[in-house]
C-alpha cells in the first residue's frame, strides 16, 4: 500500500478530525520526529483525538503472555536474560507440555484476558516442534481465546502451518530502529527481521511487532523505530511498545545500571506511545515490559496517549510485570474497562 486509504468510521461520534483521518504509511522520518518534538500537551490532545477518533477509548484489551519454552536461546539480544550470552540465572526449559499450556490460558481467560500470548526462546522452530505448536494453537483457540506466538524466525511453510492452525497474530519485534540493530542484537539483521514478517503476513496472520525503548537510544533513533512501523505496507495490528527491565547479567542491564539510561524518562515513553498512536491510527498500541515501574499516573497519560492494550499477570516471559490485581485496582480507580468483544474492524490497514 503506497497510497493513503480512508479508515473505519469513527468508533465515537463527535470526534474531531485530525490528521489520524487518512491512513498512511508514506510518513517521512521529519513528520514523525514533528510530532515526536510538539509540546507534550499538544502532542497528547492529538493523540488522544486520533485515538477517540478510531478506537473505543476508555477500553483496554488484556493479554496474558506465556513462556511456553524459557531460556538457553542462541541468540544475543542485548536487553534479553534468555539468550546464552547472558548471566542472568535463567534456567533453560524445554517447550512445556500441551496440557500445561492450555490449563494456563483457561486461567488467563477466568481472569479476563481476551488474548493468549505464547513466548519460545527460540532462534527459530525447529520442523519438529511444529506439530507440537500446531496442537497448541488449535486448544488455546477451541477456549475461545486469541492467540498470538513469538518463536522467533519463520520460514514460510512455517508460517503457512501456523495460519492453517488459526493462529490469529505472530510477534516479531523490529525491537528498535533500523540503524540501532546491529549495537542491541548481532545475530541477527534488521532485514531478518523484515523478512519473517513478511513471511507472517504472506500466510494471513495478523502482525504483532513493536520493540524496546530506554536501551540507551536517542530521541532520533526512536522516531527511527515509529518510522520503521508506521511505513511498513500494512501498519502491524498490534504494537507493543516496551521499556527496557534492565536485567543484571544481560549486556544492556550490566551497560546501563547506574546510569541515568536505566530508566527511559516517562514523559518520553508518553510522547513514544502517541507518536505510535497518530501514525498508526488502527494499531494496537500495547503497554509491555516496564509497566511494573511505572507509575499509575503515567500509564494514565500513555492511555491517555493512545495506548489500548496491556499485559496482565504476574510475569512477563521472565520479567516481572504489574499483577491481575493492581490492574483491576487501576482500571477501578481509571474508569477503564478490558476491551469487549472482538477488536474492532481493521479497513485498510491489514484487515
Ligand atoms: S529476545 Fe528472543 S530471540 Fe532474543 S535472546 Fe531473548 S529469547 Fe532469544
Amino acid at each position: 500500500m503506497t497510497m493513503t486509504e480512508t479508515l473505519a468510521p469513527a468508533m465515537t461520534s463527535g470526534a474531531a478530525p485530525t490528521s489520524g483521518d487518512q491512513l498512511r504509511n508514506d510518513w517521512t522520518r521529519a513528520e514523525i520526529a514533528e510530532l515526536y518534538a510538539l509540546p507534550f500537551t499538544e502532542l497528547v490532545f492529538r493523540a488522544a483525538e486520533v485515538h477517540r477518533a478510531h478506537q473505543a477509548a476508555g477500553e483496554v484489551q488484556l493479554a496474558t503472555l506465556l513462556s511456553i519454552k524459557t531460556g538457553g536461546c542462541p541468540e544475543d539480544c542485548g536487553y534479553c536474560s534468555q539468550s546464552v550470552k547472558a548471566d542472568a540465572g535463567v534456567t533453560a526449559t524445554k517447550l512445556m507440555d500441551v496440557r500445561e499450556v492450555l490449563q494456563n490460558a483457561a486461567r488467563a481467560k477466568d481472569n479476563g484476558s481476551q488474548r493468549f500470548c505464547m513466548g519460545a526462546a527460540w532462534r527459530n522452530p525447529k520442523d519438529r516442534d511444529m506439530p507440537a505448536i500446531v496442537e497448541i494453537v488449535k486448544g488455546v483457540r477451541e477456549l475461545g481465546l486469541e492467540t498470538c506466538m513469538t518463536l522467533g524466525m519463520l520460514t514460510p511453510p512455517q508460517a503457512e502451518m501456523l495460519a492453517d492452525a488459526g493462529l490469529d497474530y505472530y510477534n516479531h519485534n523490529i525491537d528498535t530502529a533500523p540503524e540501532r540493530y546491529a549495537d542491541v542484537i548481532t545475530t541477527r539483521t534488521f532485514e531478518d527481521r523484515l523478512e519473517t514478517i513478511d513471511n507472517v503476513r504472506k500466510a494471513g496472520i495478523n502482525v504483532c511487532t513493536g520493540g524496546i525503548v530506554g536501551m540507551g537510544e536517542t530521541r532520533e533513533d526512536r522516531v527511527g523505530f515509529i518510522h520503521a512501523l508506521a511505513t511498513m505496507p500494512q501498519h502491524p495490528e498490534s504494537v507493543p511498545v516496551n521499556a527496557l527491565v534492565p536485567v543484571k547479567g544481560t549486556v544492556l542491564g550490566d551497560m546501563l545500571a547506574d546510569t541515568p539510561l536505566a530508566k527511559i524518562d516517562d514523559i518520553e515513553f508518553v510522547r513514544t506511545v502517541a507518536t505510535a498512536r497518530i501514525t498508526m491510527p488502527l494499531s494496537m498500541v500495547r503497554l509491555s515490559a516496564g509497566r511494573e515501574s511505572m507509575s499509575e499516573s503515567t500509564q494514565a497519560l500513555c492511555f491517555l496517549a493512545g495506548a489500548n492494550s496491556i499485559f496482565t499477570g504476574d510475569k512477563l516471559l521472565t520479567a516481572p510485570n504489574a499483577g491481575d490485581d493492581s490492574d483491576a485496582a487501576m482500571f477501578a480507580r481509571l474508569g477503564l474497562k478490558p476491551l469487549a468483544g472482538p477488536e474492532p474492524l481493521r479497513a485498510g490497514c491489514g484487515g
